[in-house]
């Protein structure tokens, strides 16, 4: 059965088409700068890679070129041969604990969600219509990254502010990249053949960091928004809540300012005063750069932090496990991390954690927690629940 990924951003559409069940990726690829300049897309096929520049008003003319490839390559003689089309949403709140069919009340209760993410839920709905309109006899299904999350008890995920914000207004704590989390999950309690008490670290651009027991969610870093947690290329992570009304009062700073502050200015950015990205801050760091160093020691100190606290809340854990584009690649991140955790008996197998990208661990024979790079695979997490409904 033929399955299409959707990933959906305000300004790209990720894809990726798999022959379901034995999960055979058929093709995949990436459209950009949708609305913006210098629109283009690549394609991945056969290990070929092409790229074409084109012009991408909106997502409706991103899906239309899709389809078009999707023909011309033959990768369907008929566009009736996609069965499903999953779609990842990055804010369910507590309205959906898992996957689930499109109709018309879950779209309008996605659009009701996008005060919590204003970014990405009216995203995915573009990308929802414009596919139901080009593929109007698949079924279609939303995929949500704060379903996995849902299983935290209400002392994990309530905020000690007033209560009725949480009932009026749901603020309270929903996680995100729970798509990833729950990949890396089922990989690892399969790997060991039963449910183990497994943290887990996804450490990119964005980082969360998650408790997981008998599979299920126990708590994760990130909150309200992606905001919270750990330090991360442009946010802050966890801060004093009071540096906000500080900023209003003294610095004239608006909510729109302290949106951009806290989301797109802080982070690995603000403290080096411009370098957001981990493989820029090791460079920083060999070349003697004091912020770069300051900067990785804050981030490893944020992560190590989370599992010192998780490792205490699941009362020890059995495997630490790294993804996500630092996770899966920065030697050096590992290793600080690790170090820092050697009060837990970790031990490093340095030759095993000079690899990158791959499945593979980490941690000495003789350390008493498992480390491992787990590649996360959220594409084939939504093909597998698009194509569980579909069937
Ligand atoms: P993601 O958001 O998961 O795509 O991850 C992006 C982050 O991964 C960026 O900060 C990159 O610098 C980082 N990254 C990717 N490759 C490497 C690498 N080889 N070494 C260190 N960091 C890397």
């Amino acid at each position: 059965m033929k399955i299409l990924a959707v990933n959906c951003g305000s300004s790209s559409l990720k894809f990726q088409m798999y022959e379901m069940p034995e999960e055979n990726v058929l093709i995949s690829g990436v459209f950009e700068r949708i609305g913006i300049e210098n629109s283009f897309y690549t394609i991945k096929i056969n290990g070929e890679k092409i790229k074409k520049d084109v012009i991408l008003n909106n997502h409706e003319d991103a899906v239309r070129i899709l389809v078009d490839e999707l023909l011309e390559r033959k990768i369907v003689d008929s566009l009736d041969e996609i069965k499903g089309i999953g779609h990842r949403v990055v804010q369910g709140a507590d309205k959906f604990d898992k996957s689930v069919l499109v109709d018309d009340s879950v779209l309008k209760t996605i659009d009701e969600l996008s005060s919590l993410a204003p970014l990405h839920n009216p995203a995915a709905l573009i990308g929802i219509n414009a596919f139901k309109e080009f593929v109007p006899n698949a079924s279609h299904v939303v995929v949500f990254d704060t379903a996995f999350h849902q299983t935290m008890a209400k002392e994990t995920y309530l905020y000690a502010l007033p209560y009725e914000l949480y009932e009026k207004y749901g603020i309270r704590k929903y996680g995100a990249h729970g798509t990833s989390h729950k990949y890396v999950t089922e990989f690892m309690n399969n790997y060991y053949k039963e449910n183990k008490k497994l943290i887990v670290c996804h450490i990119g651009s964005g980082a969360s960091i998650t408790a997981v027991k008998d599979g299920k969610v126990v708590d994760t870093s990130m909150g309200f928004t992606p905001n919270a947690g750990v330090i991360m290329g442009t946010r802050t992570g966890d801060i004093d809540a009071s540096i906000i009304p500080y900023l209003i009062k003294n610095l004239d700073y608006s909510a729109d300012d302290i949106d951009k502050l806290i989301n797109k200015e802080s982070g690995f950015k603000g403290i080096t005063g411009g370098i957001s990205d981990s493989r820029d801050i090791e460079d920083g760091i060999k070349a003697g750069n004091e912020k770069c160093e300051i900067a990785q020691k804050m981030f490893v100190r944020s992560i190590v932090n989370y599992i010192a606290k998780y490792y205490v809340l699941l009362n020890g854990v059995d495997a630490i496990c790294f993804t996500a584009g630092i996770g899966e690649n920065s030697i050096l991140t590992r290793q600080n991390i690790m170090d820092s955790l050697s009060c837990l008996g970790v031990t490093i197998d340095n030759d095993a954690n000079s690899n990158r990208g791959k499945f593979i661990k980490v941690s000495g024979d003789d350390s008493k927690i498992d480390c491992f790079v787990v590649p996360t695979d959220e594409e084939v997490m939504i093909a597998r629940d698009t194509f569980e409904i579909v069937k």
